[in-house]
């Protein structure tokens, strides 16, 4: 997508081969000699919800093809996983196809910022992102708790920000406990991927172990739970 005058350009395409195609709606010359960042998720261990290697390639053959430098970016994660760490990441982008040699490109992990202040709050935006004024998102679809849909805009929303911008922006979704409507069914229990709450004879909620995934509002029946801070 891009913009031009206020209003939007939208091309929809079915098949891979037709990418060469769309990008000749978008006036991209401003990117020829110049590096371009294109962010996207390189996937989790053992998962496989990303967009596949051979299909990034592409992209970043159109890109080299019009005589611009991209290079493939992502950001280290909050969570306990390998890719908390440049390296830990980097191990797995290559597992799962993403490496210079396969893509054609550097490949870069993020893991310090730049601080931004938005509407009164401070964020920390990846330095690279912050710095390349050339910006490429790659987003595979995936639902998303709270806006139904997570796609670009989330790609650098949350994947263009630091591990603590990260932790603070997931802080808004920490649930908010109202005992009197709790039925204590266990729902919130079940729903919680990181074991965060516990519901015997009463509601448990371990704070560290809670990283603001927001599944256990959505879980209760009862509106028993809320989000911290919605506007986040
Ligand atoms: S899902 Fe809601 S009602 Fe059920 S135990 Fe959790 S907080 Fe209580
Ligand atoms: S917000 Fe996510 S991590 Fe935190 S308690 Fe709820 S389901 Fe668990």
């Amino acid at each position: 997508m891009g913009k031009s005058g206020g209003v939007s350009t939208v091309v929809f395409f079915k098949e891979e081969e037709q990418l060469s195609e769309a990008l000749t709606y978008f006036d991209l010359k401003d990117f020829k000699d110049k590096k371009t960042l294109v962010k996207l998720h390189m996937g989790e261990m053992r998962n496989r919800y990303y967009v596949k290697p051979d299909f990034v390639k592409k992209v970043v053959n159109e890109f080299k093809k019009i005589g611009s430098h991209p290079f493939l970016f992502d950001t280290t994660v909050a969570y306990n996983s390998p890719r908390k760490t440049k390296n830990g990441y980097l191990r797995v982008a290559k597992l799962h196809g993403f490496s210079e040699h396969k893509i054609g490109c550097p490949i870069i992990i993020g893991d310090k910022g730049v601080v931004q202040v938005v509407e009164g709050r401070s964020f920390e935006v990846a330095e690279e992102v912050f710095k390349t004024p050339h910006l490429v998102a790659v987003s595979h679809v995936k639902g998303h708790v709270q806006a139904g849909f997570g796609g670009a805009i989330k790609n650098f929303g949350m994947g263009g920000v630091t591990k603590e911008s990260k932790k603070m922006i997931h802080k808004g979704c920490e649930p908010v406990y109202n005992e009197k409507n709790c039925t204590l069914c266990g729902e919130c229990e079940k729903a919680c991927p990181f074991h965060a709450i516990k519901v015997k004879d009463r509601w448990y909620w371990n704070t560290k172990a809670c990283l603001g995934c927001g599944r256990c509002v959505n879980a209760c029946p009862t509106d028993a739970l809320k989000f911290r801070d919605a506007d986040l």
